[in-house]
């Protein structure tokens, strides 16, 4: 038997959430459901999205709701559109094998009409952001003087996005004697103040301990120089290259700059941010879920109510302005049971914020160090032979092409077939990772600490210079011709009669170089190799232009070694507005200072709402 159906669930519904791999309840659900199922109780749930608190509440929903009737009786309301539609298509999901259920999603940024139309058709459960909720209510739309429950679901996000007051309007509709059920990531003063206000007595559950992350969590911390931050941050996503990751900003432009510098650095990447219209988000949302975007860059208030599995790594490419902010981010990987890295990019004056969350969120992170060129070249080479070592070969689609395949190494032993592949195959980044500089920074502890002294220093990158007087040439002859600097300067000099003074820079790569020679002798040097060959290779010379040019994102080359192939165009235009604004207005930062308004934008209305103190 399923144990769902232990819990009280009804068969009907047992057998469409087990059609969605619900084979055992969550801890959550089991705590919640037998309590929730009683009716007769309000309840205070301290839960992490991804802990299954959907159905905690939902399939209890299902259960004590009477779907003869056609008004509505139960009234959940949330922080985001995503929260909204995901947990109306949850509960239609759940109840699919049940008659006459109807559930609205009520929220901005669609049509108002079609909202009005569907709630006369008839509905028993509302879930709604509040502000459109109140919008319908203000227009005599909807009648909940017979709602017997209501969510409040993710209560701190909704207190931190100002909504306390909408909240206070929407549930004075609603009767006395209603059933409250509250459930909250984190328990914050504002939270608990609301959860009197609106409760007697609740039944309250805590998974994990207060304000905890989630234990599926481990958190990790990165000490660079800020101009070493993005190189750093492709550093550590190139180390992970099975990576499917949410990267949070701290505002819309940087959201932008890095999506933009990761699509054009060949990474698939895509940004989320207030400024997207609410289709481009939907289409951004889209592809991340189909994967076919591997990194979202995303600032907290676009990011809030994003629920996708899998994501391994969440990564703080800024760290949040609120404290608590950073439990929402990490909560977005480790769901559902999946263990996930939470990071934090940091500068050297950070740790004392990293000591901050660690007392937030009640564990400790580790101080990792940024993998070397070496590191990254050795895992992407050996994901690449474990790959091969499992593939599983279709023999009927290679077939045809084994026996050409065979004549044309039939001079070849195994080593040398496989050293070639592998070499072709990681030349890009070996050369791109070759001479690669140490990322790392000391980390300083505020008041002269000492706990991360002795972390590595990190060296410049030579960059190479481009000089007004010289002109940049590149010749597809490199390290693996066996040149060093000294013979391609004795190679270049002898073949087109120049003195070794107009040669500048000499920047020697895997399979080609950069040169720098002086303006006055850069046509001479390009027509004397026109007809040259090395080793039965016609060389070529040809203005470095675009090139291959360095230099950008502090210290690292910006280009990335996968070159220019993936991820998506840039979008078009983007139009404003679709996003509610959330994070203005005032609120403690780090420093405990109060910040005035916030960076993604915002109404400006609740200002004065949003505080959050620790
Ligand atoms: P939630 O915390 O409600 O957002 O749920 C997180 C994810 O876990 C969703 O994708 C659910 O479909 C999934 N889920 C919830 N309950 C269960 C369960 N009992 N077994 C398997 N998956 C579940």
């Amino acid at each position: 038997m399923n144990p769902f159906s232990t819990l009280g669930i009804r068969h009907d519904i047992v057998n469409a959430i087990t059609e969605l791999g619900f084979e055992n309840p969550t801890p959550i659900q089991e705590q919640a459901i037998p309590v929730l199922l009683s009716g007769s109780n309000d309840f205070v749930g301290l839960a992490q999205t991804g802990t299954g608190k959907t159905a905690a509440f939902g399939l209890p929903l299902l259960e004590l709701l009477d779907f003869e009737e056609n008004y509505p009786q139960a009234l959940i309301l949330c922080p985001t559109r995503e929260l909204c539609l995901q947990i109306t298509s949850d509960l239609k999901k759940y109840s699919k094998n049940v008659r006459n259920v109807n559930v609205v999603a009520v929220y901005g940024g669609a049509s108002i009409s079609d909202q009005l139309r569907e709630i006369k058709r008839g509905v028993q459960i509302v879930v709604a952001t509040p502000g459109r909720m109140l919008d319908i209510i203000n227009r005599k739309a909807i009648n909940f003087s017979e709602v017997s429950y209501v969510v409040l679901d993710e209560a701190d996000e909704m207190l931190n996005m100002g909504f306390q007051e909408d909240i206070d309007t929407i549930l004075a509709t609603t009767p006395d004697d209603k059933k409250t059920w509250l459930f909250s990531a984190t328990m914050p003063a504002e939270v608990r103040r609301i959860a009197k206000k609106y409760m007697t007595d609740p039944h309250e559950l805590t998974m994990g301990t207060k304000n905890t992350g989630n234990v599926n969590i481990e958190h990790e911390y990165f000490v660079v120089k800020a101009r070493d931050k993005y190189a750093a941050f492709k550093r550590i996503v190139d180390f992970n290259p099975e990576i499917f990751g949410i990267v949070f900003c701290r505002t819309k432009i940087e959201t932008q700059e890095i999506a933009e510098a990761l699509m054009k650095d060949g990474y698939n990447a895509d940004s989320l941010h207030g400024d997207l219209s609410q289709q481009q988000r939907d289409r951004v949302m889209k592809r991340y879920r189909e994967r076919s975007i591997q990194l979202l860059i995303a600032t907290d208030v676009a990011a809030r109510g994003i629920d996708v599995n899998d994501v391994t790594h969440v990564i703080n490419y800024s760290l949040p302005d609120e404290i608590e902010n950073y439990t929402h981010r990490s909560g977005r990987t480790g769901r559902a049971g999946k263990t996930g890295v939470s990071i934090a990019i940091i500068n050297s004056k950070e740790v004392g914020k990293i000591r901050q969350i660690e007392r937030v969120i009640g564990k400790q992170f580790t101080k990792a160090e940024i993998p070397t060129g070496f590191d990254v070249c050795e895992k992407q080479l050996f994901g690449l032979v474990h790959k091969v070592h499992n593939v599983d070969v279709n023999e009927e689609q290679i077939e045809q092409y084994l026996p050409r395949i065979m004549d044309e190494f039939k001079d070849m032993d195994k080593e040398e077939i496989i050293k070639r592949f592998a070499f072709l195959e990681f030349s890009r980044f070996l050369d791109y990772y070759k001479n690669a500089p140490d990322l790392n920074a000391p980390a300083f502890e505020e008041r002269g600490g000492d706990r991360d002294r002795g972390g590595r220093t990190s060296e410049r990158y030579d960059r190479t210079s481009s000089r007004g007087d010289y002109t940049r040439l590149f010749i597809n002859l490199g390290s693996v011709d066996d040149f060093t600097r000294g013979d391609m300067l004795g190679f270049i000099c002898n073949q087109s009669k120049i003195s070794g003074k107009a040669v500048g820079k000499i920047d020697l790569k895997g399979v080609y170089t950069f040169f720098e020679v002086e303006n006055s002798s850069a046509q001479q040097v390009q027509d004397a190799f026109k007809s040259v060959d090395f080793q039965g290779r016609n060389v070529r010379i040809e203005l470095a232009g675009d090139r291959g040019t360095e230099g950008g994102g502090g210290g690292e080359r910006s280009g990335g070694y996968r070159g220019n192939s993936g991820g998506g165009g840039f979008r078009g235009e983007r139009s404003g507005g679709g996003n509610r604004g959330n994070s203005g207005g005032g609120f403690r930062d780090f420093s405990g200072k109060r910040r005035e308004g916030g960076n993604s934008g915002g109404t400006g209305k609740r200002d004065g709402e949003r505080k959050r103190r620790f």
